[in-house]
């Protein structure tokens, strides 16, 4: 009733220092807090995080939110400790006193933990953690199950993750009374959402969606020969002086596990694109570091805090870069080898320009970079129908590069399902390069064939 949005609102500004909600926060808060299970999918930045962490502050009682990465919940932690809300995790490299000292809190009367952030492979491993989260339950204690990054249970997802499948348990062991569950995820492709629900047991969730669409970012392709990088950046000097970027390289698979050997001058070869990258982005006078597979955790970790606090401009990353980093001032993302998927190309792209300012989003295409991901894809050790997948994926990276005729952001918001009118795009202030060539010569498609350079392969 009143009472509750008016609870909801003073919690925003006091709790939070919003005014606003955005997207469908305060939908999903209502649906969550009615005790519905919810699943929530909204672009990256949209502001999930929310949809749980004000619940949590609302209700009494603990709530458990499961995240797959060590760097997103210190992430998370630290933002709510800042804002004085009872938040603690537990992760594999926890001391043992650290430790001992949430499980007191968690067994005291009156807990202080509000959320509990946690790894999945905790909850599958410790007994001891299921244990004490049955005695929450049984006093009433146990407010939500959060999954967060929920597509991580679908093997069609970018990012799978074995453990999070032995979330589904979670259902079937709180049930009497019911703990509510929200799952939430910026992934939306309508068979990864459909896998994730029936995963996690979910089939009855009310599902929100929000607009994939984002008007502020240019997307643009160009064919990728021995100079067009250069040429690009030179151009992100001038337009975005001093401003943030990240280049992509080319990454492994996950699934990519043979011989030591192997995995050795696989990781070497990455590295060695990665380190191109950078010398060529620092000829250009910009200020680059890079972010591999070949570092250690700690050199990692400060690499992307040096990023944060604007220390040098451009990361040239090719690991999965970027998941749950909350940089809103990213100006440029350019992919100078494939994305694995039209999801994973709409994530990676999807961390400019988050403050709404126009950023540019560039893919620098060569046939012959597909090649490249369809062997290694063949070389891993995966059943046929994960490979089968992940081939399908670069068909259609590479079905989105070719295509001249149809509007990028159309392309990339149609695959989470979304129906999108290409005027808008080419009406806007920054329409894709199909958009932008076809406002200037309404002719275009017809003169640009596959015969015209500009599409052949490198
Ligand atoms: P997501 O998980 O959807 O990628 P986050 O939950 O990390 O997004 O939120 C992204 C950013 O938006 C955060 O900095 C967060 O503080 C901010 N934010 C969230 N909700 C609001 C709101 N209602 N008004 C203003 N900023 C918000
Ligand atoms: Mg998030
Ligand atoms: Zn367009």
């Amino acid at each position: 009733g009143a009472d509750m949005n008016e609870e909801l609102y003073s919690t925003l500004k006091s709790k939070f220092g919003f005014n606003q909600f955005r997207h469908r926060q305060k939908q999903c808060i209502l649906s969550t807090l009615m005790g519905n299970d919810t699943f929530v999918l909204m672009p990256t930045g949209a502001g999930k995080s929310l949809c749980y962490q004000l619940p949590a502050v609302i209700l009494p009682g603990v709530t458990v939110v499961v995240s797959p990465l060590r760097s997103l919940i210190e992430d998370q932690k630290m933002k709510m400790k800042e804002l004085g809300i009872g938040c603690e995790a537990l992760t594999a490299d926890l001391s043992a006193g650290a430790q001992e000292d949430i499980y007191s809190d968690l067994t005291s009367e009156n807990p202080t933990i509000k959320l509990l952030y946690v790894t999945p492979e905790k909850i599958s491993a410790s007994g001891r953690l299921i244990s004490v989260f049955y005695t929450l339950h049984r006093r009433g204690l146990l407010a939500r199950f959060v999954i967060d990054e929920a597509h991580c249970v679908s093997q069609w997802g970018h990012d799978f993750r074995p453990d999070y499948t032995k979330l589904s348990t979670l259902r079937e062991k709180f049930h009497n009374p019911p703990v509510p569950i929200i799952a939430l995820t910026a992934t939306a492709t309508p068979k990864i959402v459909t896998d994730a629900r029936d995963n996690l047991k979910m089939q009855n969730s009310k599902l929100f969606i929000s607009s994939f669409v984002r008007d502020n970012l240019k997307y643009d392709l160009i064919p990728k020969a021995a100079k067009s990088l250069i040429n690009v950046v030179e151009k992100m000097k001038q337009l975005y002086p001093g401003k943030s970027g990240i280049v992509y390289c080319l990454s492994r698979y996950k699934i990519l596990q043979k011989k030591r050997q192997k995995i050795y001058l696989t990781l070497a070869f990455f590295r060695k694109e990665c380190e191109t990258v950078q010398m060529m982005l620092t000829k250009a006078g910009l200020s680059a570091e890079v972010y591999h597979a070949g570092l250690n955790d700690g050199l990692r970790v400060s690499v992307q805090k040096g990023w944060l606090a604007n220390k040098f401009d451009v990361i040239c990353a090719t690991i999965a870069f970027g998941m749950g980093i909350d940089k809103p001032d990213v100006r440029f993302v350019i992919h100078y080898s494939l994305p694995k998927s039209i999801e994973g190309y709409y994530q990676e792209t999807g961390r400019a320009g988050r403050d709404g300012m126009p950023s540019y989003c560039l893919m620098l295409y060569s046939y012959h970079d597909s090649i490249r991901l369809r062997r290694m894809i063949e070389e891993g050790n995966t059943t046929t129908g994960v490979r089968s997948m992940h081939l399908n994926n670069v068909l259609q990276v590479v079905a989105y590069c070719e295509n001249v005729s149809v509007c990028r952001r159309k392309m990339l918001v149609e695959h989470f399902g979304e129906v999108y009118d290409e005027q808008s795009c080419r009406n806007s202030k920054t329409p894709c390069d199909v958009c932008e060539r076809q406002r200037k010569n309404p002719e275009a498609i017809r003169l640009f064939d596959v015969s015209n350079d500009a599409l052949s392969i490198m």
